[in-house]
């Protein structure tokens, strides 16, 4: 193995993800991998030469059960036979519950990489699967188990970064007592999308208070409402928390175009973000995990690519053929205040947990 052959970044990846997959009708349909991974090596075969493909193995009852109950599995198997529903939205379809094992194989796989290599970067983000509950088309958290894996083999913080459009309650709820994990939240506001959860004041419980950290955005909100986001709570969290590994959860859908939700970020956006979050990382050398899967609509693809854009800061074209509708300034300005006071109020919350907010 050559040097660059060394520094080439682990990317899990198996055929078999296909299988999650929630049926024809589906917003989610497990076609989404194989799609991805076809663009990326057609399109960008010199990005494809900087990952390292690896296969996942399927995650086993033990390490699911470092965040799930017995119960739940049980649930899980005996529903999948008569293809039960886990909730209204996340029916499971036989086979779903194995592809689900594979991700969080990957996600788990991923993260003990990020310790070795720096960065890795696998398809994953299930979270709105909590302790005995699957829905959100999720079936067991990937993000969930690849922490508490990380845990048990001895790290003491962890940083969770969830910059999915919907908000993670599935990873909130696991981790809520618990001052090991700091999670943080950037989704749109619960009071306009599922889950509708992920108020300002949820913020963790017993020893677990001031490590739970959400941050609803306003509908339609852009790159500098992120950014505002990032500058004056992300990053000084991070500083202040000094985590020995980032993950970060959360595909395609805060793009604009997306069909299930309504935030307002561009191509450069998404990869703005990422590659702030990044940067950031590498900075402070803290391992950082990405991982995504989520993303509805058309251009799933191109916004994963432009996670990947911004994860290896390449030089990538990327194309969304809709404009992006202009917003009157009124609009924008009532954005940009509710952001403020959104940011303003949490500040003053977790002052007392954290002396960087004044
Ligand atoms: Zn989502």
């Amino acid at each position: 193995m050559d040097k660059g052959e060394r520094s080439r970044i682990p990317f899990y990846y198996h055929p078999d993800f296909s299988g999650y997959d929630f049926g024809a009708t589906h917003p989610f349909r497990g076609s989404r991998f194989d799609r991805f991974m076809r663009e990326l090596v057609e399109r960008f075969p010199a990005v494809n030469e900087r990952l390292e493909m690896r296969v996942p193995q399927k995650a086993s009852d033990d390490l699911l059960m470092a965040v799930h109950s017995k119960s739940y599995l049980e649930r899980v198997n005996s529903l999948e036979t008569r293809r039960g529903f886990l909730s209204p939205d996340t029916q499971l379809l036989p086979g779903s519950t194995d592809a689900a094992r594979l991700i969080v194989g990957a996600s788990v796989a991923a993260t003990r990489a990020s310790v070795e290599c720096g960065t890795a970067i696998g398809f994953g983000g299930l979270h709105h699967a909590g302790p005995n509950y699957g829905e959100g088309f999720c079936i067991f958290n990937d993000v969930a188990v690849s922490v508490a894996a990380v845990l048990q083999e001895g790290l003491d913080r962890v940083l969770v970064l969830d910059t999915d459009a919907h908000q993670g309650n599935g990873t909130m709820d696991i981790f809520y007592e618990d001052p090991r994990v700091l999670f943080i939240s950037l989704h749109q506001d619960p009071r306009t999308l599922y889950p509708g959860r992920g108020f300002i004041h949820e913020m963790g419980k017993g020893d677990g208070e001031g490590y739970t950290v959400n941050i609803p955005m306003p509908v339609l909100a852009d790159w500098s409402m992120y950014e505002m986001a990032m500058a004056e709570i992300v990053i000084p969290l991070l500083d202040a928390f000094q985590p020995e590994l980032l993950i970060r959860n959360g595909g395609s859908d805060p793009l604009f175009t997306d069909t299930l939700t309504n935030l307002g970020l561009d191509l450069d956006a998404l990869t703005g973000l990422i590659g702030m979050i990044s940067r950031e990382t590498r900075k402070r050398n803290i391992p950082l995990v990405d991982l995504f899967l989520s993303g509805y609509g058309p251009y799933v693809t191109e916004g994963w690519l432009a996670i990947i854009r911004g994860i290896l800061d390449e030089e990538m074209e990327l194309v969304i053929p809709e404009e992006k509708d202009i917003l009157p300034p009124f609009q924008e300005e009532q954005i940009e205040r509710e952001m403020r006071n959104t940011l303003d109020k949490l500040k003053m919350i977790l002052h007392p947990f954290w002396n960087v907010f004044f």
